[in-house]
């Protein structure tokens, strides 16, 4: 029978971990470099001058009630996301082969994704992550019971990406594994592949017929450039793959709270493409509906306002560009600064990585050696969250961490 003591605890979240810790520390000059989430100059969250535009607009329509959404989320919504990330012209989309369903935010959609293709993909399939990856993902297969293993992805020697042991451990995978990617600006590392080893990606997983799933959290949040940042997921479609994408608006549009995201499949060129989609989204359905009956609709309705409007969507864009230029000041900035100390080591990694996360290569004692002498919050694989550098904290950060490593 069940015994409710013999539960056992579980560890704390680390990341949540860190934040508590952050926030009882008294100390003026603390810096907190471990959060996920975009930060002004002055160390603020950042709510997007858009999403208050779109906001406002809500606000004042007397139509706007509090009723259900669909069980696949709001439709306007959806189809724009899908035209986002495939782009407007997709010729997924206009063949009607894609299929979505609004979820909530990132984490819903690779869950919805996870757990669809434990119960359809056929033969227990393994599904391979990055090493590193979010750590979520890990979590997330285990609950559906898909087996996981990871491919080298993070080269500590030049603190890029090992391409070659990448490679190797996608063609060592037994035919139709599922092989999880990042879309862009890599969570924790920062390493992208070029579009030229994107390629090669794809000619391997097209080899050994495994199936790609796209985690896309940070798409215009990199580069500034949506195109640019969803190019991987373009050429994968273009090149014919069934394969499926879990996006979320938390970053782009600094909805995190709001649980904005959608999950997509898109099915090959066959001929009856459009009724394997249509049986897709019906057991998307139902899946979706056992678990969360159907998605909130704030964020969906922020979102959607923003991306069917073209003169808010271009403002959307000014405000992704001032987004991803802020952190790739700061990149600068950091590398500039430890050049300038000639702290021992090489920090090209610094401006050479991208996205909201930089791997700076320090180890687990520097980094508690750093949250001990300078009050600096980092995870301890050595990530930091380049969001929370401005040009207040920057050389303080840079000197805690040429003091550490000295
Ligand atoms: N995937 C990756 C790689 C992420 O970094 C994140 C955000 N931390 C997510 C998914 C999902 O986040 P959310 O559920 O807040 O959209």
């Amino acid at each position: 029978s069940f015994s409710a003591e013999a539960v056992p605890q579980a560890p704390e979240d680390p990341l949540f971990g860190l934040m508590a810790a952050y926030r009882a520390d008294p100390f003026d000059k603390k810096v907190d470099l471990g959060i996920g989430a975009y930060r002004d100059n002055n160390a603020k969250p950042w709510v997007l001058p858009v999403v208050k535009k779109a906001d406002a607009i809500l606000r004042d329509d007397p139509a706007l009630n509090h009723e259900y959404l669909p069980i696949a989320g709001l439709a306007s919504f959806t189809s724009a996301a899908a035209k986002l990330i495939l782009g407007a012209d997709s010729p997924a989309i206009a063949e009607q082969r894609t299929t979505s369903v609004q979820t909530i935010s990132g984490t819903g959609a690779v869950h919805l994704g996870a757990l669809f293709l434990a119960r359809f993909y056929p033969g227990k399939p393994t599904v391979y992550f990055s090493n590193p990856t979010w750590a979520n993902h890990n979590q997330i297969f285990n609950n559906v019971a898909l087996p996981v293993a990871t491919y080298p992805y993070f080269s500590k020697s030049t603190k890029g990406l090992d391409f070659m042991g990448m490679k190797k451990a996608i063609s060592d995978a037994p035919d139709r594994s599922i092989i999880l990617l990042h879309a862009c600006a890599h969570n924790p590392t920062g390493v992208d592949p070029t579009q030229e080893q994107w390629k090669e990606i794809a000619v391997l997983l097209r080899e050994k017929s495994h199936f790609p799933f796209f985690d896309c959290a940070y798409q215009g949040f990199a580069s500034g450039d949506l195109a640019k940042d969803a190019w991987a997921v373009r050429y994968f479609v273009s090149q014919g793959f069934e394969l499926c994408i879990a996006q979320s608006f938390a970053k782009n549009f600094g909805l995190y709270g709001e649980r904005a995201g959608c999950f997509h499949f898109v099915t090959g060129r066959a001929t009856d493409a459009t009724k394997t989609v249509g049986r897709i989204s019906s057991q998307l359905a139902i899946l979706q509906r056992s678990e969360i009956s159907n998605p909130p609709a704030y964020g969906a309705r922020i979102a959607s306002t923003v991306l069917n409007d073209p003169a808010l969507f271009a403002e959307w864009e000014e405000n992704l560009r001032e987004m991803s230029g802020r952190i790739i000041t700061m990149r600068k900035a950091l590398r500039s600064k430890l050049e300038e100390l000639e702290t021992p080591g090489s920090w090209n990694h610094i401006t050479d990585q991208i996205g909201m996360f930089s791997f700076t290569g320090l180890s687990e004692r520097e980094v508690q050696k750093l949250r001990d002498v300078a009050h600096v919050y980092m995870t301890k694989n050595g990530r930091i969250s380049m969001a929370g550098l401005n040009t207040g904290n920057v050389e303080y950060f840079a000197k805690a961490v040429d003091r550490v490593v000295r």
